[in-house]
């Protein structure tokens, strides 16, 4: 094994920072990167929030995307290490492009706000990386504002979010009485200091919380409080234990406040400590470890060119093992074709750069003409796949058509490009071959109408259809009387994903559920992995 690439896997930690939109993500991401000395000011980072007005304002969804291609991936250097953080879009209709991402992540933050507590779109992510055992930090945000009591905060992260924390620091105080951190961990505490709370104290540190400099230091009833608080914090909760945590068994947790640059370092200093190095991976025939000599990576991501006159695309690909080369010809898998990149890109926190060898962990970003897809596999010969992008059964669907027919040839293309991408799931009708997109928003129509005029010089109509989920179809026998009487009878409704899975395409819940009734050996499933 090279000493190199084993060095290089040792230094690397690549994670997701999740939350609900206006947690404070992007603060908390900036503050890290201020850390790293990857930026030298805050408001380097910029926001990739879609926000309500851009539904009208397509112009402003080319700016995002634009923002978004910018700070997809961001790394920077802390104590040695090289970390990447892979940006993940909180809004909800954007989440697919979430779960994918969070297919190339090794760990992940979740951020929850102090004052709104669990949310609806923390929810659904952390329960994709519960399902995939992803080690998780979690770190309560915005304490310099009034919010939740600390403690039912925590019953309410193991609750929803079906979590099982571990304090590993703790809030004294809130919102105006914030005072700062004790440190559980480390056994210190950090105090805010001067007249608007913008200072911060060296850590101070303190062996023994029955220690009289305690009181000194935060007044006789703050200091009681923490010491009943934390009293009650080692009764309740288990101890820290690493390898529990990157089982994804136990979750630690940190307060602080990430816009005011507090128990952001503690944060910071644990993910070092704790968090996992790049993970070995399941393909479909083996488990693929990173330390391994030849290259294997998988695209997570791809994001279209800015420039209209350009049709080139940036695919994201994480290198899974070995060592990626430029100028190397590795094995396009699902093509089984032979592909060499020149000019493939690093990121970094400001900007991308041309890479000569990338390492497991990390994420090139190479220049494509049409040849990738999302889940596609890169390797050295071998043939092989890496399992866990699925796709989500999406919630809204619509019929498209080519409203011009002169550009037939633009229309097709763009469709399949798009797709290609994950912009949307597309859906082809058995029997008449007519084609429908499925998407998690509304707005992601509007996003493929827009594009496909500008990039593609093509339109499209939509029209509306009644279909509520689409199911995936399994059946172990497929010659079964009963499997063909559900082809015969719900032909109409069936139709094929881009990678020719069988879908029935459901108007109801409640059809679903007869349908279950009625052919008990055909299962339905939500998810294209099953
Ligand atoms: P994102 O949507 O999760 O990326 O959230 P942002 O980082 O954009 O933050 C949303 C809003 O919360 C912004 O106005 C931030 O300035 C604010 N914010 C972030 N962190 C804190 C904090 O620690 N305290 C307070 N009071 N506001 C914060």
């Amino acid at each position: 094994m090279s000493k190199t690439l084993l060095k290089e896997i040792n230094k690397r930690k690549t994670f997701g920072i999740i939350a609900h939109p206006d947690a404070g993500k992007t603060t908390l991401t900036e503050k890290l990167l201020l850390f790293g000395g990857a930026i030298q000011e805050a408001g380097a980072v910029k926001s990739n929030k879609v926000k309500k007005s851009a539904t009208s304002d397509f112009m402003e969804i080319e700016r995002q995307r634009g923002i978004s291609v910018a700070t997809s991936v961001l790394a920077f250097e802390y104590k040695g290490k090289k970390i990447n953080i892979l940006d993940t879009p909180g809004h909800k209709d954007f989440a697919e492009d979430t779960f994918r991402t969070l297919t190339a992540v090794d760990s992940v933050i979740v951020v929850i706000d102090v004052a709104k507590g669990v949310e609806e779109q923390t929810e659904k992510l952390v329960k994709v990386c519960r399902m995939r055992n992803i080690p998780m930090i979690v770190f309560i945000n915005k304490l310099d504002r009034e919010g939740k009591d600390a403690f039912d905060l925590l019953d309410e992260v193991e609750q929803k979010l079906e979590l099982n924390v571990t304090p590993l620091s703790w809030p004294i105080g809130m919102g105006d009485r914030f005072k700062g951190i004790y440190n559980i961990w480390e056994k210190n505490i950090k105090l805010f200091s001067g007249e608007n709370k913008q200072k911060i104290s060296d850590g101070i540190e303190i062996e023994d919380l029955a220690d009289e400099s305690l009181t000194e230091l935060l007044g006789e009833e703050d200091a009681e409080n923490l010491r009943e608080e934390i009293e009650l914090v080692t009764g309740v909760y288990p101890d820290f234990d690493n390898d529990e945590y990157l089982k994804g068994e136990l979750q630690p947790v940190f307060f602080g406040s990430a816009l005011n640059n507090f128990g952001v370092q503690e944060l910071l200093n644990a993910f070092i400590d704790f968090a996992p190095n790049p993970l070995p991976k399941e393909s479909e025939t083996r488990i693929v470890r990173p330390e391994e000599e030849a290259f294997t990576g998988f695209v997570f991501k791809i994001h279209a060119n800015m420039d209209p006159n350009h049709r080139n695309r940036l695919a994201f690909v994480k290198v899974v093992s070995g060592t990626f080369e430029r100028n190397k010809p590795y094995l396009h898998v699902r093509l089984g074709k032979s592909m060499k990149f020149s000019a493939p890109n690093a990121f970094f926190a400001d900007k991308k750069e041309i890479v000569q060898e990338s390492y497991p962990g990390d994420i090139v970003g190479l220049h494509d003409t049409g040849n990738f897809r999302i889940g596609d596999t890169l390797t050295e010969g071998e043939e092989l796949n890496f399992k866990g992008i699925p796709s989500f059964s999406p919630e809204h669907f619509r019929y498209v058509n080519n409203s011009d027919p002169m550009k037939a040839k633009q229309f097709e293309k763009g469709i399949d490009q798009l797709m290609d991408e994950g912009v949307a799931q597309l859906f082809t009708m058995e029997y008449n071959n007519r084609k429908i997109i499925g998407t998690v928003g509304a707005l992601q129509y509007e996003v493929i109408e827009y594009r496909l005029e500008h990039e593609y010089n093509a339109k499209v109509s939509y029209e509306n259809i009644n279909i509520h989920k689409a199911c995936w179809v399994e059946c172990k026998d497929e010659k079964s009387p009963e499997y063909q009487d559900f082809l015969r009878v719900k032909q109409k409704y069936l139709a094929r994903d881009k990678y020719n899975q069988l879908v029935f395409l459901a108007d109801s819940a409640f059809t679903i559920q007869m349908t279950e009734q009625k052919y008990p050996s055909v299962k339905l499933h939500f998810v294209s992995e099953f």
